[in-house]
């Protein structure tokens, strides 16, 4: 038998695969790409996954050692799924084998056998046989629950009462048999007919399904409400009568039973759910049923990019701009680039939709790249709603509203309508203060301020999650009377309970709202129609409907205004536009209240009076003008250690690999001058020191990606072999969305 070694990809950090001998008596074709694998490594023991055979090995062969199992006989991912990972652990100069972990479901990673995924079912031992005589009622039913059927699903018989014991009580009688199959999602029984598109819908849906059988990235550019949801739908209905499957991502919060039905009750076809709040079983029979073409449909947040399909037929991303398309540790992906690096790969059509899209999509809509699709108009009879800014500047507020606003509260919700309340910070108020002598309550591990709950009394660092008793006096001057300053959800939601005394308030975010079913029973409570004001976080901006909201009030716009990101504006403006699309989503007329210091802000006036889209131009300019994404490519290598010291000089030495790397770097092969790298930093975060470490940052920009690329290549290999900075831990974030 000749010499080979199996080239292995391990979930370790280290950016290369590894070599190890074959088990046993294995020949070199027991070994496929995609195959999963047990070895050791170190002292750990790990699944990884082949990546490929080789009969040379530079490791000498004193020191290979033998892979300790084969879990597979057949690969559990493709070629196409290898190539794509592979592009993503270059691109994202990221681990091969951590990357392939997220191709593969939690009980995959520990070498659980796919078949773990099915679901106990029972058949009718012999469809002939005749009605026999059966003691109890509850097993005349059982018996009878098999009528007409030629297999039932355990968890089905469950759910209609019956246990365990009695179907085995069956199958002793000889009348039904075990199997095991793996289910299918359920296929709903009333299906709702499409609607009738309006114009602007119509011409959508047309070119989109012109684009179905090759790979076109497209932007669905519609104003909240406009029927993007709809256009989608009878998108994936072409997508299906050509036999291919759907992937549909939405953001973290957009999952909810609401959106699922919409999508169940539309098609005669089983589709499956991937989100967060799947246990591993779950997730595994889930990835099983779509890569296994059971499912034709898949509905999932992030990471369910990365589920295999045998039959790709479309992606959409709803909500491209929504920030949870990112990653923000380990493998830092974006979702969004990376479905259009997956649709080009499968020859797949790329629908990115947003009523506020972010301005990378918006300028390769603009530059020609994208197909660009406009609904500008609300479908059926629901009006975009009027927005108006409210100054506060001089005004009394009387808990955080002036009298205008709690006016205009009081007319809608006589009206018999519901007001939403937004504010993006939970708790009761950002900062707990001694007005005697200056003192505040801040973290111990952050240079942050700890924010005060009152249900239940405590203060909470939002960074690191400290928790800690609220202090009965000032610990500096022993002052007894501490003061709440600023405004939380909890406190509006005080305010507005004195203040509205015979209306339900709502608060709606991540310490009242715990999973996808309590935001579903919010969702049909307000269904109802019953007047009530809803106070929230951002929870309350993504894509729900509320068809009886009329009135959106924004008590403090000012705290987006002058961010130190870039990309602050872009961002504060995406999340008042959403927030407002809440109101008057249905035939009743909305109204949006922003009450600010600065009510002359000139982007701020562009928003209201002109709209997103030419906010969104203007935008477009300043980062052309200050050269900034997406007019320049930029990534960012962050630092950070318990010693300030040790965390700034890592990024000195990468600052100098950068410098000597550039000051050696030739034309390329055509002769041309490469564009230029720009380097800036390091410098500290603008929160120095979150959960006990020092934080900083170098920051790279170049107008063209593959210079940039190759430049990161070359630090990342040196800072890996670099000796001495055992505490630090750094990461590269490539086209990071957060640069604090
Ligand atoms: P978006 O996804 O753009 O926010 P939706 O698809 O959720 O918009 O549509 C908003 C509302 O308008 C929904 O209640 C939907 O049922 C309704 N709607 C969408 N398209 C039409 C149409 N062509 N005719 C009538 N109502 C429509
Ligand atoms: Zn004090
Ligand atoms: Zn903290």
């Amino acid at each position: 038998m000749s010499f080979f070694v199996v080239d292995v990809a391990l979930p370790v950090p280290l950016r290369r695969t590894f070599d190890y001998l074959p088990v046993s008596d294995d020949p070199i074709s027991a070994y496929q790409p995609g195959q999963r694998v047990r070895a050791e490594f170190g002292r750990q023991l790990l699944t990884g996954i082949v990546i490929g055979t080789r009969a040379h090995t530079e490791v000498p062969h004193n020191k290979l050692r033998p892979l300790l199992q084969r879990l597979d006989d057949e690969p559990l991912l493709g070629e196409r799924e290898l190539k794509l990972a592979r592009w993503l652990s270059d691109y994202y100069h990221h681990s091969p084998g951590e990357v392939l972990e997220h191709w593969l479901p939690v009980m995959l990673r520990r070498g659980s056998d796919p078949s773990e995924a099915n679901d106990r079912h029972w058949r009718k031992a012999s469809l002939t046989a005749t009605a026999p005589v059966l003691k109890g009622a509850k097993q005349q039913a059982l018996w009878a629950a098999f009528d007409g059927k030629t297999l039932i699903s355990h968890s089905e018989l469950t759910s209609a009462g019956f246990t365990l014991a009695q179907c085995r009580r069956l199958e002793e009688l000889g009348l039904i048999d075990e199997v095991s199959a793996l289910g299918v999602p359920p296929v709903p029984e009333v299906n709702q007919p499409p609607l009738a598109l309006n114009d602007q819908q119509q011409q959508a849906t047309e070119a989109l399904t012109a684009c179905l059988g090759s790979f076109k990235a497209s932007l669905l550019e519609g104003v909240t409400g406009s029927g993007k949801t709809e256009v989608y739908l009878q998108l994936i209905d072409q997508v299906l009568e050509k036999g291919k499957q759907a992937l549909i991502l939405v953001p973290e919060i957009g999952l909810t039973p609401q959106t699922v039905r919409r999508f169940r009750e539309r098609f005669a076809v089983p589709v499956a759910l991937m989100h967060s709040g799947l246990n591993d079983r779950e997730r595994l029979q889930a990835w099983r049923q779509v890569r296994e073409g059971k499912a034709r449909i898949l509905i999932g947040t992030r990471s369910a990019i990365f589920t295999p399909m045998p039959e790709p037929g479309l992606i959409i991303l709803d909500e491209e701009h929504d920030a949870s398309f990112r990653q923000q540790d380990g493998l830092r992906y974006s979702a969004r680039d990376f479905a259009l690096i997956r649709g080009r790969e499968e020859q797949v059509p790329v629908v990115l939709g947003s009523a506020t899209p972010s301005l990378e999509t918006l300028h390769n809509a603009l530059s020609g790249r994208y197909l660009h699709l406009k609904l500008t108009r609300r479908a059926g009879k629901a009006r975009p709603p009027g927005m108006k800014l409210h100054s506060i500047l001089h005004q009394p507020l009387i808990s955080g509203f002036a009298e205008p606003v709690i006016q205009a509260m009081h007319k809608h919700l006589n009206q018999d309508k519901q007001v939403l309340v937004f504010i993006n910070r939970r708790g009761f108020a950002p900062l707990l203060a001694c007005r005697e002598c200056g003192w505040m309550a801040e973290c111990r591990r952050c240079d942050a301020r700890m924010t005060l709950h009152q249900y239940p009394p405590h203060l909470h660092c939002h960074h690191c999650d400290a928790q800690q008793p609220t202090p009965l006096q000032c610990p500096d001057c022993q002052n007894p009377q501490l003061d709440p300053i600023g405004q939380g959800t909890e406190r509006l939601e005080d305010a507005l309970k004195q203040m509205f005394p015979d209306v339900p308030v709502k608060r709606v975010d991540r310490d009242t709202i715990r999973s996808k079913d309590a935001f579903d029973h919010l969702l049909d409570d307000l269904a109802q129609g019953e007047p009530c004001i809803l106070v929230g976080t951002q929870m309350l901006a993504k894509g729900h409907h509320f068809p009886d909201v009329t009135l959106v009030v924004i008590p403090d716009a000012d705290a987006g205004l002058f961010s130190a990101d870039f990309r602050g504006m872009e961002h504060t403006a995406q999340l008042i536009k959403q927030v407002a699309g809440r109101a008057g989503r249905a035939e009743n007329p909305g109204e949006v209240w922003i009450q600010t210091l600065y009510a002359d802000h000139p982007k701020l006036n562009l928003l209201i009076d002109n709209g997103y889209h030419a906010l969104a131009l203007a935008l477009l300019q300043e980062r052309l003008d200050q050269q900034l994404p997406p007019y320049a490519h930029m990534a960012m290598l962050r630092s950070e250690c318990d010693d300030k010291a040790q965390a700034k000089r890592l990024l000195e030495e990468a600052r100098e690999f950068t410098r000597i790397w550039l000051s050696q770097r030739g034309p390329d092969k055509n002769g041309k001058h490469s564009a230029p790298i720009s380097v800036l930093g390091p410098f500290p975060a603008i929160m120095e020191r979150r959960n006990g470490r020092f934080r900083f940052q170098l920051q790279f920009f170049c107008p063209q990606r593959q210079p940039l690329h190759q430049c990161l290549d070359v630090i990342v290999q040196q800072l890996e072999t670099l000796k001495g900075y055992n505490r630090v831990r750094w990461h590269l974030d490539v086209d990071p969305v957060d640069t604090l």
